[in-house]
């Protein structure tokens, strides 16, 4: 920036390299030193928190003094999701070269919300929700979108649903959902104008799985009511305790009742990539939308959602859109980003994905996921060895809940020793895990899904758990 020129904004290449050389150091320096970081820093932390509500300086500053700021006061005061020993919530570790693509997009700055202002790059995302599609054996006549996460993905889908079964019937539709359906679904049907008293949440079986038996109840009760049941929400992996619904079942039920099923595939999505692995999931290629996270079961940074929807033109529909001063939408069949999805300019979130994914090739991809369930499978197995524990459910996936039941305890006290049992192995710095609530209960829950996560992470976890356990 031109020091006598106060309207200068811009950098010389001397300076960019500058900038991005600190920048690109710290940040490899950040992920190199992962293994020493606590799990899980201190967010109690308020002087941080208050020294992070500041104004901007009338003078620029220099880059070095932020980047201190940055890298020594904000980021360690939190979690520490891409660290190897995160098993809390749903992990997935952020391939690095997720942020290389984001400095070339955001470098490059190109449109890609219309077809015509870029249509290579545009292509190019195509191509990353093709990879998608073909890895969840949907037909060709399915197209998708890249969001920022499954919570949008999820009021896409049901957006698309409402407009294709109810038009402008929207207060007499109905949505099926289940006790374990994640809290984003409600929120997503509440903002795409289905009320929540519009909501049926339907009971669970013993393995966690929706009813369908009393899917087929509710419809009917509905509909002599006068209503219109349009969509059924499936989940391929709940968070609470990974299970899998029935899909299979579901998708034979949907289909008899005449409903849109969607499926949340946000965390178990990304297993089908494995063929070995597609039974657990069986049925997934039968659903009318998909919402999935590459945040998650594909290693990808937060904010990289997907969206499969079986028939694109339902997709489509929603959202083509005609202006004056918009080029004319192409009728070929090249990939126009906003005709598929609400926004129009947006970043270039193909690439974040494309350039990882090509890097790492789809073998050693395949060999991440498989070894993700293979380690949860080991995790399970020495958790249920461990004295007084009982395992909810094994892993459906590559996650399962556990608490501590102890002859003679009430259940508040085997409540609070389950949580004490979470905070204390994570307060031991190693790992993090995370709690869930389930039955009027408190588990603690087990997440393996971080590609920093190997064996040695997992036997760590195993070490902190027992000697935790031992203590108290
Ligand atoms: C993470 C998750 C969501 C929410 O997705 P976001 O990407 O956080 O918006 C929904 N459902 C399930 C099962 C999830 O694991």
């Amino acid at each position: 920036m031109r020091k006598g020129d106060p309207a200068d904004l811009d950098w010389t290449a001397e300076e960019m390299r500058q900038l991005g050389h600190e920048v690109l150091e710290r940040c490899v320096q950040h992920l190199a030193s992962l293994r020493e970081q606590p799990s899980r820093g201190d967010v109690g932390d308020t002087h941080a928190i208050a020294s992070a509500r500041h104004a901007l300086p009338s003078d620029g500053v220099p880059l070095t003094p932020l980047l201190d700021r940055l890298f020594e006061e904000w980021i360690p005061k939190s979690f520490t999701t891409p660290g190897p020993g995160y098993f809390a919530y749903v992990p997935g570790g952020g391939l690095f070269p997720s942020a290389l693509a984001s400095l070339i997009s955001e470098t490059t700055n190109r449109f890609v919300g219309v077809w015509q202002a870029a249509p290579a790059l545009a292509e190019l995302e195509g191509t990353v929700l093709d990879w998608i599609r073909d890895w969840m054996q949907f037909p060709t006549s399915a197209r998708g979108l890249l969001t920022p996460g499954s919570s949008i993905s999820t009021l896409i889908a049901i957006t698309a649903a409402r407009e294709k079964l109810l038009g402008t019937e929207i207060r007499r539709g109905v949505a099926y959902v289940s006790r374990q359906t994640h809290h984003c679904v409600m929120k997503s049907a509440r903002l795409a104008g289905i009320a929540n008293d519009r909501v049926r949440v339907l009971p669970v079986d013993s393995q966690f799985r929706m009813c369908v038996d009393s899917l087929r109840e509710a419809v009917r009760a509905d509909r002599a009511k006068g209503l219109v049941p349009f969509l059924v929400i499936s989940t391929a992996g709940s968070v609470n305790v990974g299970a899998v619904d029935d899909l299979d079942a579901v998708a034979d039920a949907a289909t008899e009742l005449g409903l849109w099923h969607h499926i949340d595939a946000a965390y178990g999505g990304f297993f089908h990539v494995v063929p070995a692995l597609r039974p657990l999931l069986s049925g997934l290629p039968r659903a009318d939308s998909i919402a999935l996270d590459p945040h998650k079961g594909l290693f990808l940074p937060y904010g990289t959602g997907a969206l499969l929807v079986r028939d694109g033109g339902d997709l489509r529909a929603v959202h083509a859109a005609d202006a004056d001063y918009l080029p004319e939408t192409p009728d070929s069949d090249y990939y126009d980003i906003a005709s598929y999805g609400p926004e129009l300019s947006r970043p270039f979130r193909g690439l974040r994905l494309w350039l990882p994914l090509m890097l790492a090739g789809s073998d050693r991809l395949r060999s991440a996921i498989a070894e993700k369930r293979e380690l949860a499978l080991v995790a399970h197995e020495a958790v249920r060895s461990l004295p007084h524990v009982r395992v909810l459910l094994p892993p459906c996936l590559s996650l399962f809940a556990f608490r501590v039941e102890r002859p003679g305890c009430s259940e508040e006290e085997n409540d609070a020793t389950t949580r004490a049992l979470v905070e204390g192995t994570t307060r031991r710095g190693r790992v993090m895990i995370s709690g869930c609530g389930e039955g009027g209960r408190s588990w603690g829950r087990v997440c393996v899904l971080s590609f920093r996560s190997r064996r040695a992470e997992v036997d760590m976890l195993i070490e902190d758990l027992t000697a935790t356990l031992s203590e108290l």
